[in-house]
């Protein structure tokens, strides 16, 4: 068990930081010929194996996406809910311009120290914004100084219980014509299981069937890594 950006985080087994359901050779393969992942983002990918809660982090071709994502949409301010150790931080902000800016919500001291190491390898450093504390009472704090509808981009990957509370926040965040993408959706197949009982499958559960008629949004959900959901605030 390990704490995330805004409360207690169960390490789920099947949270694999991969694409679900393509054999070793296909993954390996796509990893070859289809990311290019940086080095910096390599020897952090390497290093963040070496802990238990390495399920926690994205895989190769989902923070190439994410990039991707950044530089098609031309974002310039993000958001990110559960940094964990930087891989998807810094691969956002190595695709941001130079005045491009992420807030980086995150709880663990621990953590994030590792993220602040590839930070400043990758050359990102001035461009995060770390926040430590529980996500909700910070996102909370950026509305309070008005900041609703300022931000381009957001992405959410941390306590699954939580994610209702950081998705309603950063909706308001965003502009309209924002991206808010959504880690995790699919929960490694666990949100078929209707007579689910552990709070993280339901949330996540509760979300997609809200997401599904959220009339504020454009929607996609992506069977990529562990399920990536785009919602584009109109
Ligand atoms: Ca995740």
């Amino acid at each position: 068990m390990a704490v995330r950006a805004g409360g207690l985080h169960h390490y789920h087994a099947a949270m694999a930081n991969r694409t679900m359901g393509i054999s070793d050779e296909l993954a390996a393969y796509v990893a070859e010929v289809g990311t290019r992942e940086p080095e910096v983002l390599a020897r952090l990918r390497e290093e963040t194996a070496t802990i238990p809660q390495h399920g926690m982090q994205i895989a190769p071709e989902e923070g190439a996406f994410l990039a991707m994502l950044v530089e098609l949409t031309g974002a310039r301010r993000c958001i990110e809910v559960g940094t964990f150790t930087g891989y998807s931080s810094t691969a956002v902000a190595l695709a941001l311009p130079e005045d491009g800016r992420i807030v980086c919500c995150d709880v663990s001291e621990e953590w994030t120290s590792v993220a602040a190491r590839y930070w400043d390898e990758a050359g990102v450093a001035a461009k995060v914004d770390l926040r430590i504390g529980p996500a909700a009472e910070t996102l909370d704090r950026m509305l309070a100084d008005g900041e609703d509808a300022t931000y381009d981009f957001a992405f959410i990957d941390a306590d699954k219980a939580g994610y209702d509370g950081y998705y309603e926040r950063v909706l308001r965040l965003v502009r309209p014509g924002g991206l808010v993408v959504l880690d995790n959706m699919l929960w490694g197949g666990d949100v078929l299981k209707r007579d689910a009982t552990d709070a993280d499958t339901r949330a996540l559960q509760a979300l997609n069937a809200k997401l599904a008629g959220d009339e504020r949004v454009s929607l996609c959900l992506l069977p990529v890594a562990d399920g990536v959901t785009l919602a584009r605030r109109r």
